[in-house]
């Protein structure tokens, strides 16, 4: 049996990645990439608290679409802000505190995608 070396109890009662995930400050957006690719950026998430791996995969899964996470940071193919923030809900997020930010000023598009 694995023991939480936060709280100290059993793996299976530890409520530390609950507990992380309703205090985090998650800020998801948009950017523009080579050949005008559209990346959601998940940033805020704590990596000490919370399983960014495993997180990442769920978020891929429900968005279907590829995505990696790295120092910190999760990045999705494609705009899936709306997407990210009720997966994150989902997942015991608290919505108060996941922020989607609109995407830094592009030049005014045709295409702005709502999802
Ligand atoms: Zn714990």
């Amino acid at each position: 049996m694995k023991i939480c070396d936060v709280c100290g109890l059993p793996e299976e009662l530890c409520v530390c990645q609950e507990i992380a995930r309703e205090v985090q400050t998650v800020k998801i957006y948009t950017v523009r990439r080579r050949f005008g690719k559209l990346m959601t950026i998940v940033e805020g998430i704590d990596e000490q608290d919370i399983d960014i791996k495993d997180l990442t995969k769920e978020l891929k899964a429900r968005c279907a679409c590829g995505g990696t996470a790295k120092k910190g940071q999760i990045e999705l193919q494609g705009d899936h802000k709306n997407k990210v923030k009720s997966v994150l809900s989902d997942m015991g997020f608290s919505s108060d505190t996941i922020e989607i930010k609109e995407s830094r000023k592009f030049n005014k598009r045709k295409n702005k995608r709502k999802n």
